[in-house]
């Protein structure tokens, strides 16, 4: 069995304040059992986020890091930092990292080999643009962005690898892919993993899909058989809409 996932990506969102009540409002929230929550708060609310979701299975992610230990990287975070606050996971390859800040297949590379050198696990997003899409070339895109950036790792790092098929057109657009247009990137995918691993390693990778996630299309979504939950942008920032998602298993 696959773990399911749903995890909430907020973004450049949320002060402390707006965190301390979304976290308390979760809190009191019930969740279908079997489905790993997660939030992913900005850097500065991490180590509060961790001290208010203590008592809970709500875990905390991070949303970037540097792929130096340490250094002259003025305005950057490394992995030991994100382990000494005791947080096991971060997301790397956002499509807005890559888009935004540039940051390319090879540099995801490093990224990904330090976080697994300090025992993070990974959630990594990959995705076309709306070009490569149109032009049917979102398969290559996939293939090329998992060649470039974790194909390279063993298949025991593979065992902290979670995939987040993310279509950069439906990120925040309102647009989502159809159930069957994410089951079949994701489906692809899998065959991806077990082509260059094995099938047992496909089998066992947890695929989530992200863009415009919300508690209308949830169901539908994570209905499809290789859909393993959910990366979510806006609405992880209502409690009641990220609930309703996650209860959508
Ligand atoms: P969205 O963002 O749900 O707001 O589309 C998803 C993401 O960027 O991870």
């Amino acid at each position: 069995m696959r773990e399911k996932i749903v995890a909430g990506n907020w973004k450049m969102n949320c002060d402390i304040q707006e965190m301390k009540t979304l976290l308390n409002d979760l809190k009191e929230k019930d969740f279908n059992d079997g489905v790993k929550v997660m939030v992913a708060p900005s850097f500065t609310n991490l180590y509060l986020a961790k001290e208010i979701l203590n008592d809970t299975n709500i875990e905390v992610a991070a949303q970037n890091m540097h792929e130096a230990e340490n250094g002259a990287y003025t305005g950057e975070i490394s992995a030991p930092m994100l382990t000494s606050l005791q947080v096991k996971t971060v997301i790397l390859g956002h499509s807005e990292r890559r888009s935004i800040f540039n940051e390319s297949n090879e540099l995801l590379a490093s990224k990904v080999k330090s976080a697994l050198a300090k025992g993070l696990k990974i959630i990594f997003c990959i995705g076309e643009e709306l070009e490569a899409r149109k032009n049917n070339k979102h398969v290559e895109v996939v293939k090329k962005q998992l060649s470039d950036s974790v194909f390279t790792l063993t298949e025991e790092e593979w065992k902290s690898i979670t995939l987040a098929y993310e279509p950069v057109w439906a990120i925040g657009t309102g647009e989502t892919a159809s159930p069957q247009q994410a089951q079949d990137m994701h489906t692809g995918i899998r065959k991806m993993i077990a082509d260059t691993y094995s099938s047992a390693t496909a089998e066992k990778v947890s695929i989530l899909y992200g863009g415009s996630v919300k508690p209308n299309n949830a169901k539908e979504i994570f209905a499809m058989q290789d859909v393993d939950g959910g990366l979510i942008g806006g609405a992880a920032l209502k409690a009641e809409d990220f609930t309703q998602i996650i209860n959508s298993f």
